[in-house]
């Protein structure tokens, strides 16, 4: 095979749809107009964001009234977090429950809230990478304001049991948030039986544009705003509407809902493969769980190797690959994740994350080989035999 181009970045970023691309695009020229404004050009965008949040609301099983949108998953996390910390604040709860393999968007954000006078209870997940209903229902206390657990890690890509943890938040009346952002376009969700109260997701993880994601509150719930000014988005998330950005979401998410089981069932096959290949490697590893993961994740250590030069070397092979999280490679620091898995030291520093979509089989053979070469290349260099 010839140098291809294989992007197994999913986690990090897609690129847009075309249909979700075709849909957006007459909202940024044509039909520009300002979702506030009395005029046909503005009524004209009213329309397109209302229409928006219904195909958005009924793809994840909510009411039109229960979506807002946000400039992504970040604001989104950030959102919740602040929002149903200060609704507990208002009868004296200042404590909060979440998990220390968060995303940054929330970890950081909990740390945040822990300077202003927050109680925060960071679960240790497992060595599979989730935490368990009974460990969420022994953190709780009388003064608990939120709980907040990813869906679907970032990095490993493993399944939290959020079913059952919305369940056990529901029945001691403390709010329960989800960070949906790897799980939005991948795993079937409806909030319906969920049961969640709040859930974050973003556009550009789902083949929408970047800038774009959105907040699930449940009806009733007075979330205070996050930002203030002009009223949009029935006065809880001011700014001028992002209406193109809006359209790609709701298309992108439509688009990666149809035949979603027949793409899982695909992925999953190649992640067997992958992960049968990898793990054939001498001193690999699998990081997460084999079986409670996204389909489109396999994150796998190598003993002795330094991940950015596998990422270099599988790069100039024509493989986008990733370490661990896009949002962690500004420091050098072990991933968060990893570590708290329990993840050996002498593996820590060699994971590779493969995110994919449907790839050929000539690619995922291609992508064993070039790892399996890369990886006994370094090893060679460093102990220089
Ligand atoms: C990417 C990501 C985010 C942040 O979303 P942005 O839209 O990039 O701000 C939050 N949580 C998880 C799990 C993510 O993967």
């Amino acid at each position: 095979m010839d140098k291809p181009f294989i992007y197994a970045d999913c986690a990090a970023t897609v690129p847009v749809t075309e249909r979700a691309l075709a849909a957006a695009e007459p909202y940024f020229r044509e039909r520009f107009g300002n979702a506030s404004s009395i005029h046909t050009q503005g009524m004209g965008a009213a329309r397109a964001l209302l229409d928006a949040r219904k195909r958005v609301a009924a793809l994840l099983g909510a009411e039109v009234s229960e979506i807002y949108f946000t400039s992504g998953g970040t604001e989104a996390d950030n959102w919740a977090l602040r929002g149903g910390a200060a609704l507990g604040a208002v009868d004296g709860r200042r404590h909060i429950v979440t998990t220390n393999a968060e995303h940054p968007a929330v970890l950081r954000c909990c740390e945040a809230l822990a300077r202003e006078g927050y109680e925060v209870t960071y679960l240790p997940v497992n060595s599979e990478g989730f935490v368990t209903p009974e460990q969420v229902a022994d953190a709780l206390r009388s003064d608990t304001a939120l709980v907040s657990v990813m869906y679907a890690n970032n990095e490993i890509g493993t399944l939290s049991p959020v079913h059952e943890i919305a369940q056990v938040c529901r029945s001691r009346g403390v709010l329960f948030h989800t960070d949906a952002v790897q799980a939005a376009g991948h795993e079937p969700i409806d909030l319906g039986s969920l049961g969640a109260d709040m859930l974050s997701l973003s556009g550009h993880k789902l083949g929408a544009m970047k800038g774009v994601g959105a907040l699930y509150i449940r009806k009733g719930i007075e979330l205070p705003p996050l930002i203030c000014g002009g009223g949009q988005e029935r006065g809880r998330r001011s700014g001028t509407e992002n209406i193109p950005a809006v359209i790609s979401l709701a298309e992108a998410l439509a688009e990666s809902l149809e035949g979603l089981e027949d793409k899982n069932a695909r992925l999953l096959e190649q992640r067997e493969r992958l992960t049968d290949g990898l793990l054939s490697i001498p001193g690999s590893r699998l990081n997460g769980s084999l079986e409670r993961r996204l389909a489109g994740n396999v994150n796998v250590s190598f003993e002795g190797i330094e991940s950015e030069s596998l990422l270099i070397m599988l790069d100039m092979r024509g493989i986008c690959a990733s370490g661990g999280s896009a949002c962690s490679s500004y420091t050098n620091a072990p991933s968060h994740v990893l570590t708290a898995i329990g993840t050996p030291e002498s593996f820590i520093k060699g994971s590779l994350r493969l995110s994919f979509g449907i790839l050929s089989d000539v690619e995922v053979e291609y992508i064993i080989a070039e790892v399996a070469a890369a990886v006994e290349k370094l090893r060679r260099e460093r102990f220089g035999a």
